[in-house]
């Protein structure tokens, strides 16, 4: 496993439990975002006695902790990643790939019109949903699908 992330947890005052470690281990080793219930799955294979609510206790405190994000999709299930700093996303509604954008639009006029509200910012959200190149040419091949 990365080896900064364990030191983000220790830095972070948190346990490197093996649940943790687990955890952390299988969002790592997935090409893309997973759901709560298949972070539940995966670490079930390998360790069958954990409890479930153990699993999502520990998601959700990792979250707070910055140490994983949670990507709040309008559409299915949040989705789950190793945190690697601030970005967002576009979600493809097919396959569920979230691809990260570089860009922040907190900036320039909507920061201004913050700056007039005094409005302290405490989190927010943006998400483009879609469907990928992938996904598209998977449509058009397939005609029982209807075109994008
Ligand atoms: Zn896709
Ligand atoms: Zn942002």
């Amino acid at each position: 496993m990365c080896l900064e992330i364990i030191e983000k947890l220790a830095a972070r005052g948190l346990k490197k439990t093996p649940q943790r470690r687990m955890l952390l281990k299988v969002l790592s080793q997935s090409d893309r975002h997973l759901s709560a219930e298949e972070v539940v799955a995966r670490i079930k294979v390998q360790q069958p006695g954990i409890s479930v609510a153990t699993i999502y206790r520990n998601l959700n405190k990792m979250v707070e902790m910055e140490l994983v994000s949670k990507l709040d999709l309008h559409d299915g299930p949040a989705r789950y990643e190793i945190y690697k700093g601030h970005h967002h996303h576009l979600v493809c509604l097919g396959c569920g790939v979230a691809l990260k954008i570089g860009i922040c639009p907190l900036q320039g006029h909507i920061k201004k019109i913050i700056e007039e509200y005094g409005f302290r910012v405490n989190d927010h959200h943006f998400e483009v949903t879609g469907h990928c190149q992938k996904c598209q040419q998977e449509a058009k091949t397939d005609t029982r699908l209807p075109a994008i």
